[in-house]
């Protein structure tokens, strides 16, 4: 069983239950600005970093954040989504832990 489909049983919205091809999709949907963002293509391995991370694998993914257009953007909508991990906007999840906790 996936993830997605975990989250699906739990769910108590009765617009997921009664059609998961719908939520799936909304799941799955990615912001408008995804479409110009440097890092398409480039697999999530490159972008979604564990703890204890190699540091040459972060400056890699921060490297291509530092040519994208719509950095401001991916960071802004990573601030809003506590849940984002990895590398966004050029930041770390502990660098946005520490900037959402700066504005609180
Ligand atoms: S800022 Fe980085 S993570 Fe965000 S869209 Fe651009 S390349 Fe991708």
């Amino acid at each position: 069983m996936t993830d997605a489909e975990i989250v699906w049983m739990l769910s108590t919205d009765e617009s997921d239950q009664a059609d998961l091809g719908q939520w799936l999709a909304r799941l799955t949907r990615r912001p408008s600005w995804h479409t110009e963002a440097a890092c398409r293509g480039a697999g999530t391995d490159a972008f979604i970093i564990g703890r204890g991370c190699n540091a040459a694998v972060n400056a890699r993914a921060r490297a291509i954040c530092a040519g994208c257009t719509v950095s401001e953007q991916c960071l802004d909508y990573a601030l809003a989504d506590v849940d984002t991990m990895g590398v966004w906007g050029g930041t770390t999840g502990r660098q946005r832990r520490a900037m959402r906790a700066a504005v609180a």
